[in-house]
């Protein structure tokens, strides 16, 4: 019995390590993303549904291979003064000369990244390279997906600095595990053309910034006025007990939030049909019943074994 229970520990601990939005969310994001985009590009991300929902979470798989993967999923905006930061130049090339490569992979390149992305996955279409295209969708989505996530645009990304250790996978992975099917409404419409992706993207990326003040700042609110004994509950979880935040808790969060959540994981959806839709679009709107390169490669098959091993192994060492 000892031996099943160190097991489903394991088990438990490597399906949900803390980085970004949870699994659960990210993989949720990109799956109903899919629904917003026209029939033209719906022919074949439909059919790969479950493709974009599993790979979702690559990009965090890739943290433990390659030290350079880190910074590409947040941004310390707050080290570069007070909102809107009117010193940090939104231009890569000018953020670059004015403060660095060295120091903005250190404080995390998120804003700038999904730019890069968003040219890739333009080549892609442009190419009509179906392996790729799924690929860099999927990944495209994550990003974006992150950038608007409030604690990944501030120093404190986990309460590390304010005594509020675990707030991080409490706002992205516990509230909407809890409240995302039951409650929140994921009718989103339809998949707009981004005119300026830059533009669209620092908005996204500010917003996050300013929304992390209250997410700091409820917690601690609350905490405050919550008994500690009800704050934490031990619930079982594929028999196994765990501590977490308690149900009540973070449904009293989520309230005093107003729905912040909810509002954000839409806002990344959107963004992503978007971004999608915005690089078909630059593309030239290519036929895509006639993609080439439909199979994945051996090697690529292997690669994505070799990101899954990793992370397995990397989760059980921590354990
Ligand atoms: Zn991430």
């Amino acid at each position: 019995m000892k031996s099943r229970v160190a097991f489903l520990s394991i088990f438990l601990l490597a399906a949900e390590p803390c980085f970004c939005w949870g699994f659960f969310a990210h993989r949720k994001i990109n799956s109903i993303a899919v629904y917003l985009l026209p029939p033209e590009m719906m022919i074949l991300y439909k059919p790969h549904a479950e493709f974009l929902t599993e790979h979702a979470i690559d990009p965090d798989k890739r943290r433990y291979l390659v030290p350079e993967e880190a910074p590409r999923h947040y941004i310390d905006i707050d080290h570069y003064g007070k909102h809107p930061f009117p010193d940090l130049p939104r231009k890569w090339n000018e953020a670059v000369a004015r403060f660095s490569e060295d120091t903005l992979m250190r404080y995390g390149i998120v804003p700038w990244w999904i730019q890069t992305m968003l040219k890739r996955l333009t080549e892609a279409f442009k190419e009509k390279n179906q392996v790729k295209i799924l690929k860099l969708s999927a990944e495209t989505g994550h990003y974006i997906a992150d950038a608007h996530v409030p604690l990944h645009a501030c120093s404190n990304h986990n309460g590390q600095l304010t005594g509020q250790r675990g707030i991080h996978g409490f706002w992205e992975s516990r509230i909407p595990e809890l409240l995302a099917d039951k409650e929140w409404d994921f009718f989103i419409g339809k998949a707009h053309y981004i005119k300026n992706p830059g533009d669209f993207i620092w908005q996204g990326v500010l917003e996050s910034a300013t929304a992390a003040d209250s997410v700091l700042a409820f917690e601690k609110d609350l905490s405050n006025k919550f008994p500690t004994d009800q704050k934490f509950s031990f619930e079982e979880r594929n028999g196994i007990i765990i501590r977490q935040y308690s149900t009540a808790f973070s449904k009293a969060y989520n309230k005093k939030l107003e729905g912040m959540v909810e509002r954000r994981m839409r806002q990344s959806i959107f963004a992503i049909a978007s971004f999608w839709y915005t690089a078909w679009v630059n593309a030239g709107q290519p036929d895509l019943t006639r993609t080439v390169n439909k199979e994945f490669t051996p090697e690529e098959i292997k690669e994505f074994e070799t990101l899954n091993k990793a992370w397995k192994n990397n989760t059980e060492e921590h354990d």
